[in-house]
């Protein structure tokens, strides 16, 4: 695989050539097929989908729809009715929370883990404060694993209505086994029901939710080399069946009276208002070029990055050194490394490589409960994408050895 013909597709690297961009798991890059998709959509097919009946609604309802059968091809998924487009990861995750509100009671558990990312514990937060409803965190083992069996030792599961779980966390970026996750946590109580954060999977792992068997999942198209402001929510259409929308107005309605409404098919009825399907072409152009190279390679390529990452940390900074995760067990890692230095701020490291034209993520990266119960510091992030390169590795380590002269 020739990483630099690669690299050639972004435009924004391609005008940047000398920026190392290790922030991927914050956002990727476009490829100019995907740029390109979404201004010919803007040119040539601009309509309000499903809305009127002239030939540019058609041509537009054909694109919007055509993208969803190729989301849900992409994850398996029986038909492409489970899939809800939604504005991304936060938004889906809202949405899924609030349509199961009505099914969660006073003592009810609702569970999710200890590394979850704001999105993921925020509508979970609140809907269990609304209720009078317990949140329990899912803890970690000291090898950065999900601890369920401490869970299921502490907490009776008959209470346990849901558990909202990432498939990789934005901090650790361990693959979380998500399949026997779900089929442990189903046994010990079949109704819960699993929603999976995928927003750190979407763009390095083979996600097959007929398989994974999860009631319903999230991801954003823009941490997977599409645009920003488009995302997913597949929900499995057994469930979908029995729910109801949360976003009212245009699209979602076969009619209305002046005292009630009836709901349009499923998903459109999940989808109020005029959709974002440009973005939804961009998601499609997207999958079709992680196609192009492979999952597999995908992920190969920047399983060998992350070995080559913390081999160079563990060897040049030889005290004070903390990586959040097993590193003997990296064939289990995505492409994402968090750690520290002892006695200096991550702010300070991130703003030195900022300096030296390297872009990383600092700080308490969304994950604050993480930070304060577990890791107790503030972290320095480095996550891969396809075009990331063993050679910007050595520059950034070259340049955080100058940082770490300057600020300890
Ligand atoms: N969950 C995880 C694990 C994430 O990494 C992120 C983005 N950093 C989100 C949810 C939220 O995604 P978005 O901002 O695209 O809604």
């Amino acid at each position: 695989m020739d990483i630099s013909t690669i690299k050639n597709q972004f435009p924004l690297l391609l005008q940047n050539p000398n920026l190392i961009y290790l922030d991927n798991a914050a956002t990727t890059h476009k490829p100019q097929n995907v740029l390109s998709a979404m201004d010919q959509y803007y040119k040539v097919h601009n309509a309000n989908v499903g809305r009127g009946n002239h030939d540019l609604v058609k041509l537009s309802t054909q694109d919007y729809e055509n993208a969803r059968t190729k989301v849900a091809q992409y994850l398996h998924a029986f038909n492409s009715d489970e899939i809800i487009f939604t504005q991304g990861t936060t938004d889906s995750l809202n949405k899924i929370s609030q349509m199961l509100v009505d099914r969660i009671n006073p003592d009810d558990i609702i569970a999710i883990s200890i590394s979850d990312h704001h999105s993921n514990f925020l509508p979970w937060q609140q809907i269990t404060k609304n209720k009078d409803a317990s949140l329990v965190t899912i803890g970690v083992t000291s090898n950065f694993e999900l601890d369920l069996d401490t869970f299921f030792a502490k907490h009776p599961m008959e209470k346990v209505k849901v558990a909202a779980i990432p498939a990789i966390s934005n901090v650790i970026g361990k693959v979380n086994h998500i399949q026997q996750i779900i089929e442990r946590i189903k046994k010990e109580n079949p109704d819960t029901l699993v929603i999976v954060d995928a927003a750190q999977a979407i763009g390095h792992e083979y996600l097959n939710v007929k398989r994974i068997d999860c009631d319903a999942l999230a991801f954003s198209a823009h941490k997977m080399y599409g645009p920003q402001g488009i995302g997913v929510l597949y929900v499995k259409h057994e469930l979908l069946a029995t729910l109801s929308p949360v976003v009212l107005g245009g699209g979602m309605v076969e009619s209305v009276t002046i005292d009630n409404y009836k709901p349009t098919t499923i998903p459109q009825r999940f989808e109020a208002g005029t959709p974002n399907v440009a973005g939804t072409v961009g998601l499609q152009t997207a999958i079709e070029f992680m196609q192009s190279i492979g999952i597999a390679e995908i992920k190969k390529h920047e399983q060998e990055l992350v070995k080559y990452l913390v081999e160079k940390l563990q060897a040049t900074i030889t005290s004070g050194l903390h990586i959040y995760t097993d590193t003997n067990k990296l064939q289990n890692q995505s492409g994402i490394i968090s750690f520290s230095i002892d006695g200096i701020d991550s702010i300070d490291i991130a703003n030195f490589l900022n300096d030296d034209g390297i872009c990383v993520r600092s700080g308490e990266q969304c994950a604050y409960p993480l930070h304060e119960q577990v890791i107790k510091t503030s972290t320095v992030r480095i996550s891969f994408a396809i075009y990331n390169t063993k050679e910007e590795i050595d520059q950034m380590i070259e340049s955080l050895s100058k940082a770490i002269k300057m600020l300890k």
